[in-house]
């Protein structure tokens, strides 16, 4: 039987194999002639990095978070890790760190050499437990580095209070909150750097990629310098003879080519569209749930914070939670994409948890979020009609494990 997409509500209700007409991955770039074009005019051109596309998408992308300063990087990762270089954090510093989260908010902080502090989830969004900063906090304690899980954005001013009083930097993990705010302010612009990925799984791709934003132009200053191997000056605006520079900095190269860049602009110009679907196919996703016994999903009431709906994570109840392989497998079969966020808390991952020993108390909150949830999509490459069809998947298929 098919999920007949006229009438979704009694589908949802029948039991029996609910399936969708065609795949639905977790996550699909939008990518059309626009994007081919603006790439075959850096191809035919002679400048291939350095140049005035990474220029562009900086400013554009500047532009659209609303103020501030932003450096294109070659990821995320590459970001985060900039931005606790350009802090000066290092051998001897703690950093707490969200234990739910991408592997890469902590391994930024970790071959900086500084050791990181994980602190728990609060139940309702998944985003690090405020409650626990304090407890966390020692004299080596330098900066937060926190995720806004989901595109949820933490409550940043919060966060600032407490960082102010106990003289902490902030470091915001946005690379699933492009497009989310916090009061009238997008996330990554309350701390001292925001963090964002162009990864293809993400609101927006360059393939691979990434984007630092600050307030503080020194700080912006420092890291475009930290991203070209620490060279103090720029290669075409400031050398007097081509190929002389010096190097004040031990930097890396973590810039971004003039193709990824051109692939941006297009595609940044394309976010205000993709966040209208994903808002849209969240609210229908959340409601067709609505109700389902066993089943709760992570933080519907998103008008709290203005969320970029990156998914939608769907925690399981017992008795279906010990069932979750089986619910992910009849769901893949159906061919509804599936994803988990995160696997599991990064202190639990082998290398965190042989070097730290975090006590399993110190995440009971994102275990429970990284061992009993679904995470299902929401993107813009899928419609209304789908929304209706994975509700309808998820309802069946756990009707077929109950009986
Ligand atoms: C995807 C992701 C990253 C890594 O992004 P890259 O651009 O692939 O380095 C970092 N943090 C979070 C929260 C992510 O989801």
């Amino acid at each position: 039987m098919t999920a007949t997409h006229e009438s979704p509500a009694r589908s949802t209700r029948t039991p029996g194999a609910a399936r969708t007409g065609r795949a639905l991955p977790f996550a699909q770039p939008l990518l059309d002639e626009r994007e081919q074009e603006a790439v075959r005019q850096v191809l035919a051109g002679p400048t291939l990095t350095h140049g005035p596309r990474v220029r562009q998408f900086e400013s554009d992308f500047a532009a659209f978070v609303g103020d501030g300063h932003a450096v294109a990087t070659s990821s995320c990762m590459a970001a985060l890790h900039l931005a606790c270089l350009a802090l000066g954090i290092g051998p001897g510093d703690e950093v707490l760190v969200s234990a739910q989260t991408h592997t890469a908010t902590a391994h930024a902080v970790e071959l900086t050499g500084a050791r990181c502090v994980f602190v728990d989830s609060e139940p309702r969004t998944g985003n690090l437990d405020l409650d626990l900063l304090a407890e966390r906090i020692t004299p080596a304690t330098r900066a937060i580095a926190l995720v806004h899980y989901l595109g949820v954005c933490v409550d940043m001013p919060r966060v600032l209070q407490f960082a102010q009083q106990n003289n902490l930097r902030v470091i915001e993990d946005c690379a699933l909150a492009l497009g989310s705010t916090c009061g009238a302010t997008h996330a990554g612009l309350w701390g001292d750097f925001g963090c964002f990925s162009f990864y293809p799984a993400k609101h927006i791709t360059t393939g691979e990629g990434g984007m630092l934003v600050t307030r503080d132009p020194a700080l912006a200053q420092r890291v475009s310098s930290l991203r070209a191997f620490g060279i103090d000056r720029h290669i075409v605006d400031q050398r007097a003879l081509p190929g002389l520079y010096d190097v004040a900095d031990l930097g890396l190269n973590y810039r971004m080519s003039e193709i990824a860049a051109a692939i941006g602009i297009v595609q940044l110009a394309k976010l205000p569209e993709f966040l209208r679907i994903r808002r849209r196919n969240f609210t229908r996703l959340a409601a067709g749930l609505e109700g389902l016994a066993g089943v709760r999903v992570l933080a519907a009431d998103q008008a709290v914070q203005h969320s970029s709906c990156y998914c939608l994570v769907a925690l399981l109840e017992a008795p279906l939670a010990a069932r979750r392989s089986e619910l992910l497998g009849r769901l893949n079969a159906a061919g509804v994409g599936t994803s988990l966020y995160y696997p599991a808390p990064v202190p639990r991952m082998t290398y965190y948890r042989q070097k730290y020993a975090t006590p399993v108390a110190h995440m009971l909150q994102a275990a429970r979020i990284s061992d009993t949830s679904i995470a299902l999509p929401v993107g813009p490459h899928l419609t209304d009609e789908d929304m209706d069809t994975m509700a309808a998947c998820l309802c069946s298929a756990i009707e077929e494990l109950a009986t």
